[in-house]
């Protein structure tokens, strides 16, 4: 069986490494011209760290990244509102993990490299369409100059616009091209762009004092004006840590902001006002955001589950088939969990349509129900009910949610994201090792 997969991200090269672990014949087109560490921090949750770790990549990870310790949610002004212990502190086999997203996408890269070989991994290959018959698929490459550098989550230009790249024939192709995904448009002409829901958020990277436990993640405010931060690297010897922030403004009018790219500059005067006030002592919002060189600009998009993700031949992976808010850190992960189920399906079922049809069956409802919790605050919805029930402050936060329904709240997303703690542990492995075919 040949696969290909287009999309070079997390989700895409995860599944390379999966599929290749497994003796599949596989190979990966991108449509950046040059790989290159592009984004602020992302979270990697137990779940997918364990997918990671039973890759091999669990030294590489630590190596780049921060175990994060805990969880804290507080109000506007700072006062605690919940808080929990994350990945190992909380008895998880596997470690939470914050790192630089760019970091984690070139661990993947280089491990694909070593693994698979170079040849088998090819950059300025945009998906541009594909076609299929009943013995396979073919897939048609261009060479697209908005993805150069890296990959954008720009709209890409029509296929008439690009130099053609040559076409591909596989057996199965995964696409896994993000948020703008190309295959995803060809099955789904009339979907349009992302669908924003009027939050903006401006993320960048401080090297600063560490906070709190100098592994804690903290998120402070309410729907409409919130504040997340955490660490994505260990102290340097000068005992500066690099700090990843995100200041949210949520508006009720679209006021100009259209949805966007990762890598579109952000302007301080935009929403540093706002967080003047929001230094709480043990934390300084307001100097972090000084502090960065630069940040950037992203609306909070996503967009409605799909009734299928397969096209006979052809299925999504990661965004292309679920991009979801920001909320509850889950896209890497799902990106990384979809992956390793659909390689697992691959490698273990004897016809590779009904594998996809498997994959499918168990991904798309669980990460549906992701996309739909996300959009009413998943996990975070306890800072939306502190400032609605105390817009001026609380001394003690069980006056005014109870200690019950703050426990709830946390344990349900938990589930219904997939990393209950005795549900991972229970869980058989996904991984399938075999010599190549
Ligand atoms: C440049 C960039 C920066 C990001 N920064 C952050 C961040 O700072 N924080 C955060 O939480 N999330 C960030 N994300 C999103 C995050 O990586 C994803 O939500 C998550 O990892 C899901 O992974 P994925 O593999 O599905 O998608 P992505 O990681 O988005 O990967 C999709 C890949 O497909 C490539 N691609 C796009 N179109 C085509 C095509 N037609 N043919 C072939 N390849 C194509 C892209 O270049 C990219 O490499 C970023 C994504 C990108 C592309």
């Amino acid at each position: 069986m040949k696969v290909i997969i287009a999309g070079a991200g997390i989700g895409g090269l995860t599944a390379a490494l999966s599929l290749h672990e497994a003796g599949i014949d596989v190979e990966v087109y991108e449509g950046a011209a040059r790989m290159a560490p592009l984004g602020v921090g992302i979270n990697c949750l137990p779940h997918a760290v364990r997918e990671l770790t039973e890759l091999g990549l669990a030294d590489a990870l630590m190596a780049t990244g921060v175990a994060t310790r805990e969880l804290v949610y507080t109000n506007k002004s700072g006062q605690r509102i919940w808080q929990e212990d994350r990945g190992r502190h909380a008895g998880y086999d596997w470690p939470q993990v914050s790192l630089h997203r760019g970091r984690l996408q070139m661990i993947l890269y280089e491990a694909a490299i070593a693994r698979l070989g170079p040849q088998r991994i090819h950059l300025d290959h945009a998906l541009g369409h594909y076609a299929q018959d009943a013995d396979g698929v073919t897939a048609h490459f261009v060479s697209r100059q908005l993805l150069a550098g890296g990959g954008s989550r720009r709209q890409a230009p029509a296929d008439g616009d690009a130099r053609p790249r040559g076409s591909v024939r596989a057996d199965i192709l995964i696409a896994a091209d993000g948020i703008h995904s190309a295959a995803r448009r060809q099955r789904h002409p009339d979907e349009g762009p992302p669908i924003w829901n009027g939050a903006i958020l401006w993320r960048g990277v401080t090297f600063a004092k560490p906070f709190l436990s100098g592994a804690s993640m903290i998120m402070a405010g309410h729907e409409w004006q919130k504040f997340v931060c955490y660490p994505i690297f260990p102290p340097r010897p000068d005992g500066l840590q690099e700090i990843n922030w995100i200041a949210e403004l949520k508006y009720r009018e679209r006021n100009g902001f259209e949805p966007e790219d990762w890598n579109r500059p952000g302007r301080l005067e935009q929403f540093l006002p706002a967080f003047e006030s929001w230094d709480f002592g043990w934390l300084d919002a307001p100097g972090l955001i000084r502090g960065a060189p630069g940040c950037f600009e992203f609306p909070m998009v996503d967009r409605d589950p799909l009734d299928a993700w397969a096209d006979g031949r052809v299925t999504l992976l990661g965004d292309a088939a679920h991009p979801m808010y920001p909320i509850g850190s889950n896209g890497a992960s799902q990106a990384i969990l979809d992956a390793r189920v659909l390689a697992w399906r691959l490698a273990t079922e004897a016809d590779p349509l009904a594998a996809l049809a498997l994959y499918e069956e168990e991904r798309r409802p669980a990460t549906a129900k992701l996309v739909l919790a996300n959009r009413r605050n998943g996990p975070e919805k306890v800072m939306q009910m502190a400032e609605e029930r105390a817009p001026q402050g609380f001394t003690d936060v069980h006056e005014v949610i109870d200690a019950d329904e703050l426990a709830r709240v946390a344990s349900e997303y938990k589930r219904v994201a997939g990393f209950d703690r005795e549900q991972l542990a229970a869980r058989p492995s996904y991984s399938v090792r075999r010599d190549p075919a």
